[in-house]
C-alpha cells in the first residue's frame, strides 16, 4: 500500500509541489540547525549557498555574501589550493575531502572551546559535493565539520605518544640512552657497520672508586657527579655518536664510521676533561676520573656482544693498570 502510493505520488502533480515544498523546508530548517557548515558555489565560484552555521561563527552578514565571490567574502581561503580542488570537483564531478590533519582549516572561524588549543582558530574537515545543476552547470557544497575537539585530544595524545616514546629510550637521571635502546642502537650500527663495510668503534667508562665517593659525600653527591659528568661527556660527542647509560656508574659511546685511532684520540681527551672538571658538592672539591676502555669492531667478531665483550676487557685492563686511563684491546 505504502509502496504504491509513493509510486503514484511522483506522477500526481498536487503531491509532488506539496513533496518538493516539505522537502524544501526540511532542507532549510535542517541545513541550518546543523552543527555543520554549508556553503555552496556555483561555476564561477559565487556563493549561492550559505546556511547558519557560517553565520553563527562570523560576524559576517550571509544575505550580504551571497551572490559574492568566495574568495572575497573569506580572504584568508588559500585561493590556488582550493581554486584547484573546486576545479577538480567540478571536471571531474566526484567529491572532494580535506582532513585538518592535512590542513588545519580553511575557513579562519574562531573556535567557542573554554580549553586552550594550538590554534585560535577551529579545525576543520572540509568535504566537496559535487551538485549538478541541468542550466547551470556543476556547483559545489562544501561542507565544514568543526573537528576541533577531535583536533585537540588527538594532538594531545600524540604528545603524550611521543613523550612516552622518548622516555623509554631516556635514562630518569642522568638523561642519556638508557641501556635497552644504546644496546638496540649499537646492534643496528653493528649491522651496517659489517653491511657497508665501515668502521666501528665502542668506549666503555667507568667512574674510579664511586663507592668511596657515595660513602664519603652522601649519594646525593654521587647522583650529582653522575649527572655532571654525562653532561660533560655528551658536550664532548658529535651528534652520530650514540652515548648511554650502561648500569650503575658505567657508560657506553657508540662511535660509527670511527677506526681504533678516532676512538682513542676522542677516549683520551674524554679522561682528561673529567679528571680537569671543577666539580664541587657543598662547597667541597670532588676529584672524579674515569677509565676508559676502547675497542674497534675487526673481522673476528661474529655479533655486537663481542665488540662489548673487548671493551669492557680494555676498561677492566685500564682500571687494573692503575685507574683515570684509557686502555685498548684488539682481537
Ligand atoms: P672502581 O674504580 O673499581 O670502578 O670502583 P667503584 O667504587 O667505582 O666500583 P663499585 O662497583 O665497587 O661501586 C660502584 C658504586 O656505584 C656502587 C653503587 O652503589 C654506586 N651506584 C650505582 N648506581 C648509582 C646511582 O644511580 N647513584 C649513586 N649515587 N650511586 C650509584
Ligand atoms: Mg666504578
Ligand atoms: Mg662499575
Amino acid at each position: 500500500m505504502g509502496k504504491s502510493s509513493s509510486l503514484s505520488a511522483s506522477n500526481n502533480p498536487t503531491k509532488r509541489a506539496v513533496n518538493e515544498q516539505v522537502i524544501k523546508q526540511i532542507n532549510d530548517q535542517v541545513a541550518n540547525q546543523l552543527n555543520t557548515g554549508i556553503l555552496v558555489v556555483d561555476n564561477e565560484f559565487n556563493i549561492v549557498v550559505c546556511n547558519r552555521f557560517l553565520k553563527v561563527h562570523t560576524d559576517k552578514d550571509i544575505n550580504k555574501i551571497i551572490g559574492h565571490n568566495i574568495f572575497l567574502a573569506f580572504p584568508e581561503l588559500p585561493e590556488v589550493w582550493l581554486t584547484r580542488k573546486l576545479n577538480g570537483c567540478m571536471q571531474l564531478n566526484t567529491p572532494g575531502f580535506c582532513s585538518w590533519e592535512q590542513r588545519h582549516h580553511l575557513f579562519e572561524l574562531p573556535h567557542t572551546r573554554p580549553i586552550s588549543t594550538d590554534s585560535e582558530f577551529m579545525a576543520q574537515n572540509c568535504t566537496f559535493l559535487p551538485i549538478n545543476t541541468d542550466e547551470n552547470g556543476i556547483h559545489v557544497c562544501i561542507l565544514i565539520e568543526d573537528v576541533t575537539d577531535v583536533c585537540h585530544y588527538q594532538t594531545k595524545l600524540q604528545k603524550t605518544l611521543d613523550d612516552l616514546a622518548l622516555m623509554s629510550r631516556i635514562d630518569g637521571l642522568t638523561q642519556v640512552y638508557n641501556r635497552k635502546h644504546w644496546q638496540e642502537s649499537l646492534q643496528q650500527e653493528y649491522a651496517k657497520a659489517r653491511r657497508y663495510n665501515k668502521s666501528l668503534s665502542l668506549i666503555m667508562l667507568d667512574l674510579d672508586y664511586f663507592k668511596l665517593l657515595n660513602d664519603n659525600f652522601g649519594h646525593q653527591c654521587g647522583d650529582m657527579v653522575l649527572i655532571e659528568v654525562s653532561a660533560l661527556i655528551s658536550s664532548l660527542l658529535r651528534v652520530e655518536d650514540i652515548f648511554g647509560r650502561y648500569g650503575g656508574e658505567e657508560f657506553a659511546i657508540i662511535l660509527p664510521e670511527t677506526n681504533i685511532n678516532g676512538a682513542l684520540e676522542l677516549a683520551q681527551r674524554v679522561c682528561k676533561n673529567v679528571a680537569a672538571a671543577a666539580l664541587t658538592y657543598n662547597e667541597q672539591t670532588l676529584n672524579v676520573t674515569i677509565s676508559l676502555g676502547v675497542a674497534e669492531l675487526s673481522k673476528h667478531e661474529t655479533n655486537y656482544e663481542e665488540l662489548i665483550t673487548l671493551a669492557d676487557k680494555a676498561l677492566y685492563q685500564a682500571k687494573h693498570d692503575g685507574r683515570n686511563q684509557v686502555s685498548s684491546l684488539t682481537a
